[in-house]
């Protein structure tokens, strides 16, 4: 559970810890219209919550429960602290749980609620929702009008006394005062945005006012020495005030949050997160970015861009979540770390949030949709209690062998996570598609709705059993040109994209497939997405291995059996049922994580075998780091290597002398069939300086040079030193001076050399593959196994297959420049 404020107060004295609970808001950027001022450096846009209309699904049923229990809640026991708090009456029943009238954080949750009342009738339209939110923001205008009375500072608006504030300020022992009250600025600026409220802007803006006052009369040291207790996302919902005010107070209130401990080691992309509360920090990154949206200032999206990456490759479990005991631990300690009070629910509501802020961004990342579905799936989904008619909602999600879940209630959790939860829930809606301000319609997740593109004046209707159904089906209504982009995942491989019937591309995953046409009613667009039965290893343990379907994690069902240590699986027991994504292994059932409820589950397991490659082993955007966009893991080391404009975003620039990227070892081990396509441009080209040279020695590898002593590029593979080399020789040396995307796929003995997105060479007897040579330890780009030059020149994202990508999937990577 979490800490107490005393144990807070100790932890405070002792390190440089900050934060013991929780957090989240909402965020939800209307249309960039909305706003006074337009959001800088994005070009992908949500559309607004109305204009996407959830079909039935899980998610649908889970924003129904949600639905209920908001309009179930009673106001005036939402509203009893905040009234005794001005010296109004109230003879409500009092809350219990985390909004009882003597626990420090009350008020949260009214925030929460705010939220999830505008963001449900933002979503449905149903005024109820605005109707209930409407008399909550009537009476907390009042008791905001009461403030001077009460003995307070013109506008402060919250449950408890500003006495909580003056106790932050003094560095003494208090929950999290600014983390209760960003939650009641996030709600009232959703009430206005979503619901049109005009007195919630009004009761917002007086709170700014207010908030500002008190953080002017600190010194900067001050101010970060209080930014050590969690304050939630307030430079975030200030940052987002001042996006629709235009008001530089409202920024300059929210800079006075920015907490230079957490940031300036991200800035330097240093992952310094060991041993700190983990959602205390992601608020403040969700609001790093959307600070950058407000000023253009690069180093904010740094800051942003280095924690995201940090998290989800370093910290993250197979569900989407992370933190143990609400801490982030060493990096990669993943196995190590499974306990009872793993991956809580707020840190992936906020992750979420992150991620499709970053998205917006830089819509090239395919990977930042890829980990929004993994979370949204995995831990969203499968947090909230489908059999509690109020989406009764988990606050941990326990990863040890035979955790269960457990679940708020009515009117006496009200913990952190129950009120992420509600919001997370009345959103659904705003990821499903976004559009990129012009012609553009990205379609990225596969859920049943209907999109109403107003802009364009179509409809896009989404039919999907997805994920029980490895397909979706995309029906426009109306005409026009346009493009539509459907993101091709990771994990899906041999993706098909027909339209009206007739196959229109063949997608490799982890991009987009673009369709551009002029568009008749009744169009149809259907997408095979085939999901294949895969393990993942953990980052420290590789034999601790959670089993998936495509994107979809299983849970081995235990029923009351507790248990004292991971079971274990042997993976060719695994046998499909005949219900869709459940299999037995040994004889206990194995179904999708987020439909295992009321009893006992392991995600873990321990496995006495390496998973299988996966089809899409790695891919290195070079963006600035040798992070592995798939999710795979498979971090690259950038040796004596710096970053340049690339032939997108970065590259990695290597300087003919000492310079290379060293893959991790076994990147192609096992594999028959293979592909590895890049970008490189060779600033020199010098005999036998390699592009690639995966291998253990001159006696075991393969590798492809620019410049043979032939004076052509040449691909050549042996387990048996230069003698054995098989070889697919080029007519000509690669280009100098330019980006040129290279490619070398095998299929059985079939090896072909592609330049510039076409064949150039092949050989039909390459029986030598990368399975003959074994585990490979010394993988490396810009770099020869023998005493040949360095590579001179930059390399751009390099992607490794475990399969052959057909000449036209490499036609589209070099035409793209992806
Ligand atoms: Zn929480």
């Amino acid at each position: 559970m979490s800490s107490p404020p005393v144990t807070r107060r100790t932890v405070l004295r002792t390190t440089a810890v900050a934060g013991a609970f929780s957090a989240a808001s909402p965020l939800f950027m209307a249309e960039p219209a909305a706003a006074a001022r337009p959001d800088a450096g994005v070009s992908a846009y949500a559309f607004p919550l109305a204009a996407v209309q959830l079909l039935s699904s899980p998610f649908s049923a889970a924003a129904g429960r949600i639905h209920s229990y908001l309009l179930f809640l009673d106001n005036d026991r939402l509203l009893h602290t905040f009234r005794l708090n001005v010296g109004l009456a109230s003879s409500a029943t009092p809350c219990g749980g985390w909004e009882s009238p003597t626990t420090e954080l009350r008020g949260h949750s009214t925030g929460h609620i705010l939220s999830a009342l505008a963001q449900a009738y933002a979503s449905t339209g149903n005024t109820a929702f605005k109707t209930k939110g409407d008399q909550l923001v009537t009476v907390l205008a009042q008791c905001q009008s009461r403030a001077v009375t009460a003995g307070y500072n013109t506008g402060y608006l919250s449950a408890f006394p500003e006495s909580f504030i003056d106790r932050v300020e003094a560095r003494q022992a208090v929950w999290a005062p600014y983390y209760t009250l960003h939650k009641l600025f996030a709600g009232l600026l959703d009430m206005h945005l979503l619901a049109g409220n005009a007195q919630a802007l009004t009761v917002l803006t007086g709170m700014a006012a207010w908030v500002k006052f008190r953080n002017d009369r600190l010194t900067q040291t001050q101010r970060q020495n209080m930014l050590d207790t969690e304050f939630g996302g307030m430079n975030e919902v200030l940052t987002n005030l001042y996006q629709l005010t235009g008001n530089a107070a409202h920024l300059a209130a929210a800079q006075q949050f920015d907490h230079a401990e957490i940031f300036d080691p991200l800035a330097a992309n240093t992952d310094n997160l060991n041993n700190y509360h983990a959602n205390t920090q992601i608020p403040k990154v969700i609001g790093a970015i959307r600070e950058y949206h407000a000023t253009g200032t690069t180093r904010y999206r740094d800051i942003a861009v280095n924690f995201w990456d940090i998290v989800t490759r370093r910290h993250t479990y197979a569900i989407g979540g992370n933190s143990n005991g609400e801490y982030f631990k060493a990096p990669d300690r993943i196995a190590s770390e499974l306990s009872d009070t793993t991956a809580e629910c707020c840190n992936s509501h906020n992750m979420l949030k992150l991620t499709r802020q970053l998205f917006f961004t830089d819509p090239s990342r395919v990977d930042y949709l890829d980990y929004y579905e993994k979370a949204l799936y995995n831990h969203i989904l499968a947090s909230q209690d489908p059999n509690s008619a109020h989406g009764f909602q988990c606050y941990y999600v326990p990863l040890r062998a035979g955790g269960i879940k457990t679940y708020s209630n009515d009117y006496n959790s009200f913990v952190c996570c129950h009120g992420t939860g509600m919001e997370s829930s009345t959103k659904f809606g705003d990821s499903i598609y976004f559009h990129d301000g012009a012609g553009t319609l990205y379609v990225n997740l596969f859920i049943p709705s209907v999109l109403t593109w107003s802009a364009r004046g179509v409809t896009i209707r989404q039919e999907t059993g997805f994920p029980e159904a490895a397909a979706t089906k995309l029906t426009v209504t109306g005409s026009g040109t346009f493009t539509v982009k459907v993101r091709i995942p990771s994990w899906a491989s041999s993706a098909t994209v027909r339209v009206n019937g007739t196959v229109f591309v063949s997608p490799a995953p982890g991009t987009f497939a673009t369709i551009n046409r002029t568009w008749a009613s009744g169009d149809v667009v259907d997408v095979t997405l085939p999901m294949a039965l895969t393990r993942e290893a953990t980052n420290d343990n590789s034999s601790v291995q959670a089993v998936k379907v495509g994107p979809i994690v299983l849970g081995g069902l235990f029923g009351t059996s507790n248990l004292s240590a991971l079971p274990v699986l042997n993976p060719s027991s695994l046998t499909a049922t005949s219900t869709p994504l459940q299999y037995t292994a040994g004889g206990v059932t194995l179904q999708p994580f987020y439909k295992v409820h009321g009893q006992r589950y392991s995600v873990y397991w321990s496995v006495n075998s390496t998973p299988p490659l996966p089809l899409f082993v790695a891919q290195y955007l070079f963006d600035g780091n040798g992070n592995d966009a798939t999710g795979n893991g498979r971090t690259a080391t950038v040796v004596n290597g710096t970053y340049v404009t690339g032939r997108t975003g970065s590259a990695v620039n290597l300087n003919g002398s000492n310079g290379y990227v060293a893959l991790p070892a076994g990147i192609l081990a096992g594999a028959t069939n293979f592909s590895i396509a890049l970008w490189v441009r060779v600033d020199v080209l010098a005999n036998w300086a390699r592009v690639f040279d995966f291998g253990s020695g001159t006696g075991v590898n393969m590798f492809l040079t620019a410049r043979s002593g032939s004076g052509t590029a040449r691909f050549a593979i042996t387990a048996t030193g230069a003698g054995g080399e098989q070889r697919i020789d080029a007519p000509a040396a690669l280009p100098a001076g330019a980006w040129t995307h290279v490619a070398v796929t095998r299929n059985g003995n079939l090896g072909v050399l592609y330049v510039n997105g076409a064949e150039v060479a092949r050989n039909t007897a390459l029986t030598t593959s990368p399975a003959n040579l074994g585990s490979t330890t010394q993988n490396w780009v810009g770099r020869s196994q023998y005493a040949d030059p360095y590579l001179d020149g930059a390399v751009d994202s390099l992607r490794i297959y475990s399969r052959a990508l057909t000449a036209t999937e490499v036609a589209d990577f070099a035409s793209n420049g992806t």
